[in-house]
């Protein structure tokens, strides 16, 4: 029991406290926040199923969705509202994204159980989870160093074995891991970054959202030819805060 207590304080250190009301609140209160949550991503993938050409997003996805403890991505004061269907501050003037978006980058990049995935842009870690419940090991990168610290030390209170995080520029990829399988930027790039695309497996998809922060962005996918060329196709148009240049 003591040891319980000092793993708990010493966790309280490394991650958004969470208040004694939330703490009490039983893991069924925030399971039944999730299904909801999830409940709200498939009426959403329905009404655009024009635009995505999914009718219903692939089941391991949603599984993942109705998984991952959304309200430890979020900082304590926004806990109540880690399960609504938006974007949250994170801090340091970065976001969460909202879940259903969350959702549909997973959906498009085609998570498969051997996959090796790349994320740029790791915010507080929510996207890198989603994917590491479903494919085997997941790379991301975050350019803010403190964001990027709690992050991988967040994701390792969590269990998540299959991510590793570092602190760097996620225009430049991470050579030393590829190629991918798949790769999803969580924040907006100008144009599709090259180093990504060579990144990229044959057969594989790059999904990013592209425009600058003040015009409509545009999620692409990126797929990757066997023959090295790309096929691009504009999904949704979206609001992503944007992936700086790295220094
Ligand atoms: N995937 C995150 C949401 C990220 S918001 C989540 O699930 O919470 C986008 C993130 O991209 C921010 O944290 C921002 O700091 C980061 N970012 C911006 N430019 C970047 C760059 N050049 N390289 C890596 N990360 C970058």
């Amino acid at each position: 029991m003591r040891r319980r207590l000092l793993l708990a304080s010493l966790a309280a250190l490394a991650y958004f406290p969470v208040n004694d009301a939330h703490a009490q609140g039983s893991a069924g209160d925030f399971g039944a926040q999730r299904a909801r949550m999830v409940a709200e991503i498939e009426a959403l993938a329905r009404e655009t199923r024009v635009e995505t050409g999914r009718e219903r997003f692939n089941e391991r996805v949603m599984a993942a969705m109705a998984k991952v403890p959304r309200h430890r991505f979020v900082p304590p004061e926004l806990v109540r509202d880690a399960y609504r269907n938006s974007p949250l501050p994170i801090g340091r003037g970065q976001t969460i994204s909202q879940p259903y978006i969350v959702a549909l980058s997973t959906e498009l990049a085609e998570p498969r159980t051997e996959h090796v995935v790349l994320e740029i842009g790791t915010g507080s870690g929510y996207q890198a989870a989603v994917l590491a419940e479903l494919v085997r090991q997941v790379y991301t990168i975050e350019l803010l160093e403190p964001l990027g610290r709690e992050a991988a030390a967040r994701l390792a209170h969590l269990g998540y074995r299959n991510v590793e995080a570092r602190v760097g520029d996620g225009y430049q990829g991470w050579p030393e891991h590829a190629p991918f399988d798949s790769i999803v930027v969580t924040a907006a790039a100008p144009s599709i970054p090259p180093a990504l695309v060579a990144q990229l497996k044959p057969g594989g998809k790059l999904v990013i959202p592209v425009g600058s922060a003040w015009e409509i962005q545009q999620l692409l996918v990126v797929a990757k030819r066997p023959d090295g060329g790309t096929d691009i196709r504009k999904v949704l148009p979206v609001r992503f805060v944007p992936l700086v240049p790295g220094k």
